[in-house]
């Protein structure tokens, strides 16, 4: 991923390099560059016009340093707007007052989210907590069961309705996931929910049912970064259905060109705090802006 960014921008710099000083046509023409390049790579329209206008005036402001040339400079302005784009700071989970925290994952089906639940189960243990598991995707014949392999492999508990009751009530499972979390000494409560393959009225609801029977602490909106472009329109639908606090990137050992991962936090406001790097539980991690940026710039 970001290997085709990486490189035109790389491109940009270097034209860059060997100049005494920048030009209103050297940054009008860099700036092009940039915009090209972060089209290409699939980064919404807003947040790519939203960056260029930074940099420029950044550029144009910027002080004749004796200790950066003007690609340093340059550069050290986009890794700083990168880092911006990307949330700042990295943001972590608000656990709750009074336990179980609840956090609710949300998403389309294939986004990832009864594999995050394993990952999230896994991480949550190792950082000291109790958590449960709970198996809301009562769509998927096969979820309930996927997600008590992953809590197996996580070593964490799971609740869910025993197989063979019929098809079950999302929302009554959710409801009583948290009394059972609470009479069990579990600190944090995974929900996952079922994700259809596109966006529909019937998903939502029963999201937005699942949202107002447990009242998450956090919701976690879980997104395919290979997706593109669909990953912002999925994530302003989302939030408008059902409303998020965070995003979770997955694949992101795919092929995809970055821009669902540039995108998401400029179009929906909320920060991206997990990243998925593949199917094994370990490929995860609290997601760092500024290792991404440094990542992008290579
Ligand atoms: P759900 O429908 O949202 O619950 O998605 P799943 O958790 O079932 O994941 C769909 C597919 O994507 C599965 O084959 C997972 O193994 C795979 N998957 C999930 N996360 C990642 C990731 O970060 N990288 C890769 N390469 N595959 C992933």
């Amino acid at each position: 991923m970001f290997e085709t960014l990486s490189d035109r921008l790389d491109k940009v710099f270097t034209g860059l390099r060997g100049k005494g000083r920048l030009s209103e046509a050297d940054i009008d023409a860099t700036a092009r560059e940039i915009r090209i390049a972060l089209l290409e790579a699939d980064v919404a329209l807003p947040v790519v016009r939203e960056f260029i206008t930074a940099i420029k005036e950044r550029a144009r402001g910027a002080e004749v340093s004796q200790a950066l040339n003007p690609a340093q400079q340059i550069i050290k302005i986009v890794n700083e707007e990168l880092i911006g784009v990307l949330g700042g700071e990295t943001r972590r989970i608000r656990y709750a007052k009074n336990s179980p925290t609840v956090i609710m994952l949300a998403g389309l089906q294939g986004a990832g989210k009864t594999t995050l639940a394993g990952k999230l189960g896994r991480w949550l243990k190792a950082q000291g907590h109790t958590p449960l598991l709970v198996a809301c995707d009562l769509q998927r014949p096969n979820a309930v069961n996927q997600l008590s392999i992953v809590a197996g492999q996580a070593g964490v508990d799971v609740y869910a309705p025993q197989p063979g009751n019929g098809v079950g009530d999302p929302v009554a499972v959710a409801r009583e996931s948290i009394e059972h979390a609470r009479r069990t000494m579990h600190d944090v409560v995974v929900v996952d929910t079922a994700g259809r393959l596109g966006i529909d009225a019937e998903l939502m609801a029963q999201a937005a049912g699942i949202r107002d029977a447990v009242q998450p602490d956090e919701t976690l909106f879980v997104v395919d970064a290979m997706i593109g472009q669909d990953a912002v329109t999925t994530a302003i639908a989302f939030q408008e259905g059902v409303g998020f606090s965070g995003v979770v990137l997955t694949k992101l050992d795919g092929d995809a060109r970055g821009g669902a991962a540039l995108s998401v936090r400029g179009v929906t406001g909320q920060p991206i705090m997990f990243a998925s790097t593949g199917e094994k539980l370990a490929d995860f991690d609290v997601f760092h802006p500024e290792r991404m940026a440094s990542r992008i710039l290579g």
